[in-house]
């Protein structure tokens, strides 16, 4: 015992020299944090029975079976990008993935209200592509749910804009529908407008880099838009966040135009395989 509590006292003195000579504590974080994104992979998650909602089931129009099958999601993930941690191992606020110590997103906080899998994201398609607009106030309500440590100290939300082409395809941006009620749900100011998309960006290809390279310069504030922002905490609205690049870019583009802090509160979060590891 006394040999094993010397090792340890070795092993601990080593670990602080490391991190005074070479590393922030941030850096620290993240390699443990890496290291067990990779011994417990971010998948197989079991179905949170807390959130269930009968109300929820009813307006969504899915089986039970399928409704059982939406992982809710409690803020156990990381807290830049809303990755979950598997294994319901949670690392307390403000913990990071690797992948955001490595690169982090412009914006502070991601709060998700569930995960991007079949079962949420037929709802979710449906919502946006099918007309089914009356599933508003209850995705509005698990956004509410998802961000309520969030809204209380933003000032307003911002829904992530579609190009005026493919806004009169679909005839309505999903964000907006969204964002719309949400704000009057949670006390914050709604600009709708603020954030434009004046450049039209070809359909989302898979990879990151693709992604990125697609929406790096689509967006834009107009002038008008700068005085309604500066100084403001905003929190950016999306249905899914997938690999990021979207919102990275929004929430660049309200920074460099003076807003304060940026947040991101959206119905799903993708877990796609190159982010396994
Ligand atoms: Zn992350």
């Amino acid at each position: 015992m006394a040999k094993l509590v010397s090792r340890l006292g070795h092993i601990a003195a080593e670990v602080k020299d490391f991190v005074d000579d070479r590393f922030s504590l941030a850096r620290v974080r993240g390699a443990v944090t890496g290291a067990l994104d990779i011994i417990f992979p971010p998948h197989g998650f079991e179905p949170r029975d807390d959130t269930a909602d009968s109300d929820g089931l009813m307006q969504s129009g899915m089986s039970a079976g399928a409704w059982s099958q939406i992982r809710f999601l409690a803020n156990e993930g990381c807290d830049m990008c809303a990755r979950p941690f598997q294994g319901g191992l949670h690392f307390g606020a403000g913990a990071l993935c690797s992948a955001c110590i490595d690169k982090p997103f412009p914006f502070t906080r991601t709060r998700a209200a569930c995960l991007y899998t079949e079962a949420s994201k037929d709802m979710i398609l449906q919502f946006k592509h099918g007309d089914r607009l009356d599933l508003a106030p209850m995705l509005t309500r698990w956004l509410q749910r998802a961000g309520a440590d969030i809204f209380p100290a933003a000032d307003a939300l911002v829904p992530v804009p579609l190009h005026p082409s493919r806004l009169r395809q679909r005839r309505y941006n999903q964000a907006c529908e969204l964002a719309r009620p949400l704000s009057r749900l949670v006390g914050c100011t709604f600009l709708p407008d603020t954030l434009k998309r004046p450049k039209a960006t070809k359909q989302q290809s898979h990879s990151a880099e693709q992604r990125w390279a697609n929406v790096r310069t689509a967006f834009a504030v107009s002038k008008a838009g700068e005085k309604q922002i500066a100084g403001k905490h905003l929190v950016l609205i999306d249905d899914v966040f997938t690999t990021g690049a979207t919102l990275r870019a929004c929430a660049s583009t309200l920074l460099k135009a003076g807003a304060k802090q940026v947040d991101t509160v959206v119905l799903a979060r993708a877990v796609s395989q190159q982010q396994e590891l």
